[in-house]
């Protein structure tokens, strides 16, 4: 292979990294979130490209077979995936992602034992990447409902969980010192059940958090292998894995904290706290939720001067974003003032709620965060709350609420407040809203896609 093949590869690594960062950079607003998606995408195909012209690459057909195979599995899904079974799909592709680190660094580990430096990265890759696809594949099987949701608490889990981490990884650290492949099988094995019993104890609900962790962590196991592979035959492919592997760990690092924050909890409290094992007990909340009809909703918000409507996981479910559009069409063609608090932990994935209602065609400039809406509730007439409850729980208010601190929007500081939603189902931290039970509050009752709709025509009707 003449000189000039490697430098034109390693140019296309450096112009495929510049590339990551600045598709990572436009993802950071809805507005050019997608260019950002083509550019990543864009660059991994120009970095797996030029790694095939790599010296010392060898069997061609199976690598070709599974980039088809797997690249075709993929496109599908992402072409047939429903956006509220994002976080699933996302938690498989990511599994995919930790599974191939372990597997490289089990292949490393198998040709390399006998340099310490090498074998000991691929130790650490492995311990990551095994950690992160066992989990992952927990994490899709909650999430996709084919495993109970709630927390599966195991007695004693805490010490269990680390004596099989300790041992695990005592493994591979013998593996390495004595340079001996018989405890990497059982290395490997104990560090998949580590990752199945970290993320057994998970409420679904909180899954989007670990998923997003795993997706750090598998961008660490990725860069470790990166690292281990720089001195081998296919030294630049590794440099590349080292870059990729940084800038996902470190996006995935900043998106856990992000998430963790947004819902007032620790990360620590996320991974190890089991939460929505046990339910608030001893509160009972005060009145009745009671109904409005449609018409009478309809004319409520037709003579208000401001109407807020605050979108939840609900409004994702019924896809209802197109209906909400027409009606906050309708209600601003009658001269009313339509604004939209967005949560930033509403929905099941950061950004839910902005990327859905982007879809429906409405403005960002009518999306207003937490921060600035809350304000201006006292003062407004309507609040229609579509399929949101913990974002919306005055609960989070009150001391010992398992909700405790989480900064909420303060819809029952407005003069009226409707809210759509089936029946008496809990938010998924699973307790009683307080503001369903308000005197200034009504219900709606049905799914969210249908009583818009209702509401659009009651409109319509009222001319
Ligand atoms: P919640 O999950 O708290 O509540 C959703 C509500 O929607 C339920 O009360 C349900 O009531 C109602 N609902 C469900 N289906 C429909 C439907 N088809 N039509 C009408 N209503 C429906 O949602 P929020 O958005 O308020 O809160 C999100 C929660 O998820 C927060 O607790 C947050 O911490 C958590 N979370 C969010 C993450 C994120 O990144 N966005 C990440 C991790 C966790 P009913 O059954 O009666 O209809």
């Amino acid at each position: 292979m003449t000189a000039w093949v490697g430098t034109v590869i390693d140019a296309v690594y450096v112009v495929a990294v510049l590339a990551f960062i600045l598709g990572l950079k436009a993802m950071s607003s809805p507005e050019t979130a997608r260019r950002g998606i083509v550019y990543a995408g864009a660059a991994m195909l120009a970095a797996v490209v030029a790694t095939f012209f790599s010296p010392g690459l060898s069997n061609f057909l199976l690598i070709a077979v599974g980039v088809i195979v797997g690249g075709g599995i993929g496109y599908y899904w992402a072409r047939v995936v429903q956006m509220t079974a994002m976080p699933q799909m996302v938690a498989v592709f990511n599994g995919m992602g930790g599974g191939a680190a372990a597997a490289i660094a089990g292949v490393v580990l198998l040709s390399s034992l006998n340099n310490p430096a090498d074998a000991g990265l691929s130790v650490a890759g492995a311990v990551i990447g095994s950690i992160s696809i066992a989990g992952s594949v927990i994490a899709f099987l909650k999430l996709q409902g084919w495993m109970r949701q709630k927390p599966i608490v195991l007695p004693a889990r805490q010490p269990v969980n680390l004596a099989i981490l300790v041992v695990g990884v005592a493994f591979g650290v013998y593996s390495v010192v004595r340079v001996e492949t018989i405890f990497l099988l059982p290395f490997f094995l104990l560090l998949l059940l580590y990752g199945i019993l970290l993320t057994l104890p998970i409420g679904g609900a909180d899954m989007p958090v670990v998923i997003s962790m795993f997706n750090a962590l598998t961008g660490i196991a990725v860069a470790l292998d990166g690292f281990a592979l720089v001195n081998g035959p296919l030294g630049d492919a590794g440099y590349a894995m080292v870059i990729a592997g940084v800038l996902v760990g470190a996006a995935g690092s900043l998106l856990t904290v992000l998430m963790a924050r947004a819902m007032n909890r620790s990360i620590s409290n996320v991974v190890f706290g089991a939460f929505g094992a046990t339910e608030e007990t001893g509160v009972t909340v005060q009145g009745t939720m009671k109904p409005i009809e449609v018409e009478d909703a309809a004319v409520l918000m037709a003579y208000a001067n401001q109407v807020v409507i605050a979108p939840g996981y609900g409004m994702a479910v019924a896809q209802a974003q197109g209906k909400v559009r027409e009606l906050s069409d309708l209600l601003e063609a009658k001269g009313v003032s339509v604004k939209f608090a967005i949560h930033p932990v509403a929905g099941r994935m950061p950004g839910h709620m902005n990327v859905l209602l982007a879809e429906a065609g409405i403005s960002y400039d009518k999306l207003y965060d937490r921060d600035e809406i809350n304000p201006e509730f006292a003062n407004t007439d309507v609040v229609l709350v579509i399929g949101a409850n913990d974002v919306v729980n005055p609960a989070a208010r009150r001391a010992g609420s398992p909700l405790q601190g989480m900064p909420i929007l303060d819809v029952d500081q407005a003069k009226n407040v409707l809210v759509i939603k089936r029946g008496q189902g809990k938010g998924f931290a699973g307790i009683e809203n307080d503001l369903f039970y308000k005197d200034n509050c009504r219900m709606l009752y049905g799914d969210a896609q249908q009583v818009v709709a209702k509401l659009v025509q009651a409109l319509k009707r009222s001319g």
